[in-house]
């Protein structure tokens, strides 16, 4: 059935003037027109639903890049992950799937599961069995033996390992490939933040695996030799890109920057809805160091586009929008972010010409907030709608 949607303010794309008046006409998921409102009305079948939301704005759905649906986002993800059986950790992972809406997500990417569930729940949601965002599947991501999250599953040692795990994760339906080219924070048992955990073989054969199968490649590195190698690799974006060296130093490298930039890397720092507590942990000067890092990048004319690492502790699946406002306060302008989240995102996940944007032949992604969002983020607080590839879920705003 028809769905056609009128509205005061129209953002096509963040970057673009908006259109003021506007309707929007749903019909198989898929949007079929745009534009005037009378125009556009006369276009939809006589029993098309009609939805007026007048005062507010329609504008992309949001795509937060990074996000691991396994992990529940309480103070022990890793625990109770640990005591959950498949079915109980699905029926978590779809819930959580569905906070995303509330939050106006309609694209996310899960960089990390175990036995490939994300993926499974990925083709649940395809078949309308459940209501979530369009889901980007890593399943399980390749570590090193007691490596960063090695828990998941995914160790392997040495080049014929890592090729044989790709190719299964390949089997089990993943989108993309994630490997672990540095340490992490969450497993303090393995190699330090700032320590690759591969050799620049190892990187190579993980990403020519890939490439081959046609899968993407995201590495997570924090320490700037890690990142290095991962250029070098051939990776297709950065997770975290910390530019650390031993002992938490900062260590950003322009000749390295520029390689990301001229080999088209996108860089997804995977900072949550809890950046301004994790800053005042930090202290002062190394969360200046924190942002200025995230300037110079932007400087650099490095890609960015935004993930929360929602699962993690303190990372919440329904709110997108205090991360946003992460690159507010180091000085990114609104239209900017909100491209980063939208068009920029759709781009860097190979989903240009599908999402991102609102055109005609695009799929039906989009949120309603009241208020304009480029005026003030906070708008997309006031969710009043999502539309998730032609499905709806309505949000009181005053909640
Ligand atoms: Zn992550």
């Amino acid at each position: 059935m028809d769905l056609l949607l009128s509205v005061g303010r129209v953002l096509s794309s963040p970057k673009d003037d908006p259109i003021l008046d506007c309707a929007i006409l749903i019909r198989d998921k898929i949007i079929t027109a745009i534009g005037p409102r009378s125009d556009v009305a006369a276009l939809a079948s006589p029993d098309a639903a009609r939805l007026n939301y007048l005062s507010s704005t329609a504008l992309p759905g949001l795509i937060n890049a990074h996000v691991h649906l396994a992990f529940d986002a309480g103070p022990d993800p890793i625990t109770t992950l640990a005591s959950s059986d498949d079915d109980s950790l699905l029926t978590g992972m779809a819930t959580r799937a569905r906070y995303l809406l509330q939050a106006g997500v309609t694209t996310t990417r899960d960089l990390g599961d175990v036995g490939g569930l994300a993926a499974r729940l990925r083709d649940e949601i395809n078949a309308g069995r459940q209501h979530g965002p369009r889901i980007l599947a890593a399943t399980i991501p390749l570590t090193i033996p007691g490596g960063h999250c090695h828990f998941l599953g995914g160790e392997v040692d040495g080049e014929n390992e890592i090729r044989a795990m790709v190719r299964r994760n390949a089997s089990r339906g993943a989108d993309l490939i994630k490997v672990m080219a540095s340490g992490g924070q969450f497993t303090p048992t393995g190699p330090a933040m700032w320590e690759s955990q591969f050799s620049a073989a190892e990187l190579c054969a993980a990403v020519d695996e890939a490439h081959r199968l046609g899968l993407p490649v995201a590495a997570h590195a924090h320490g700037t030799d890690a990142i290095a190698t991962a250029v070098a690799a051939g990776v297709d974006t950065i997770e975290h890109c910390t530019w650390l060296t031993e002992g938490f130093r900062s260590d950003p490298r322009e000749d390295i920057a520029t390689q990301i930039v001229a080999r088209g890397i996108f860089v997804c720092i995977g900072l949550g809805p809890g950046w301004r507590a994790f800053a005042e942990r930090l202290g002062p000067e190394r969360a200046e160091t924190m942002f200025n890092r995230l300037r110079w990048m932007r400087d650099q004319g490095i890609r960015l586009i935004i993930g929360t690492d929602a699962g993690l502790p303190g990372s919440a699946f329904n709110d997108f929008v205090s991360a946003l406002e992460l690159y507010e306060y180091v000085g990114f302008n609104r239209s900017q972010i909100l491209e980063m989240a939208t068009t920029g995102a759709a781009n860097a996940l190979g989903l240009s010409g599908r999402t991102g944007r609102l055109a005609i032949g695009y799929d039906a992604d989009l949120i309603v907030v009241d208020g304009d969002p480029v005026a003030e983020l906070n708008a997309l607080r006031k969710l009043q709608m999502t539309v998730a590839r032609g499905r709806t879920s309505f949000f009181n705003p005053n909640r």
